[in-house]
């Protein structure tokens, strides 16, 4: 099922649970929340792209992290070092 990511709607105070954003599993035929569950302030979804960007880029952070060296190909036995 996919993830949803909320967040409290700009200017609300929110509670710990939504002021830096939660996750939420649920599927696609589920309505989107509206408010928080702990405190009933307003929230919002985040949009999905943003999530994937981030998603991919923590990715190769992690990559990079373990000591991974990502390369690319150049040409016939020719690789540049990405980072
Ligand atoms: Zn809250």
């Amino acid at each position: 099922m996919p993830v949803y990511r909320y967040e409290v709607k700009e200017g609300v105070a929110g509670c710990r649970h939504c002021q830096n954003g939660f996750e939420v599993t649920q599927s696609m035929r589920d309505d989107p929340l509206a408010s928080c569950p702990e405190c009933g302030a307003r929230i919002v979804k985040t949009p999905v792209a943003a999530q994937i960007g981030r998603s991919q880029s923590k990715l190769d952070d992690r990559a990079k992290e373990a000591g991974f060296t990502k390369l690319k190909r150049l040409g016939k036995g020719e690789y540049e070092k990405e980072y």
